[in-house]
């Protein structure tokens, strides 16, 4: 199955310019929402990976069955205000002003070894947030894996040294 024919795309959402890459067309297709869980747990299986780490809200969605799959525990990291316990914060450029993210600042243990999982890898502002927040708390970040990438974005210039895969591109 072409995971990517499952993919709808919305014109001008949320603003105008934008061509939303809507997944919940893929989500409520239960043959296409396995295979894209086991197409991306699979390159992860022989990783050794402790803990899945997903930004809100579809590295939820992902990240949660991947981590099940991998025998490995799943950490969210969210938007300011979220979490209840003491956290870590960090602060990145948008292209007019700032955005923040958090983690539970107990929530990696020094050496876990840690994948970070979304849905779409754009600018990579989200994924260095979430990077920069494993290593703070003295997590290593073996791997990022996306369901898609926009590629015009240039992204992974922005993640140099980490290790990418998407499994869908968007020239
Ligand atoms: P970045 O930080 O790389 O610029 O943006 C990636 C984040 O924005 C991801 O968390 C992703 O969920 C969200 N995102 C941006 N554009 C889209 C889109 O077209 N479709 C979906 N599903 N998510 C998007």
């Amino acid at each position: 199955m072409q995971l990517q024919n499952k993919i709808r795309e919305i014109q001008d959402f949320p603003q105008k310019g934008i061509n939303f890459k809507d997944i919940t067309t893929l989500l409520k297709d239960s043959n296409a929402l396995k295979q894209m869980i086991d197409d991306l747990c699979e390159p992860l299986k022989d990783q050794k990976i402790d803990l899945v780490v997903g930004p809100e809200s579809r590295g939820f969605i992902v990240g949660v069955p991947i981590a099940y799959l991998l025998n490995a525990g799943f950490v969210p990291v969210r938007k300011p205000g979220k979490l209840p316990a003491p956290i870590r914060k960090y602060e990145y450029e948008l292209e007019y002003g700032t955005d923040s993210l958090e983690i539970h600042e107990d929530a990696i243990t020094p050496g876990q070894r840690v994948v970070i999982v979304d849905d779409l890898l754009a600018t990579g502002g989200t994924m260095k947030a979430t990077a920069k927040l494993i290593e703070e708390l003295g997590g290593e970040v073996v791997s990022m894996q996306f369901l898609m990438e926009l590629t015009f974005l240039n992204g992974r210039d922005n993640l140099k040294g980490y290790h990418i895969k998407s499994l869908i591109s968007y020239d």
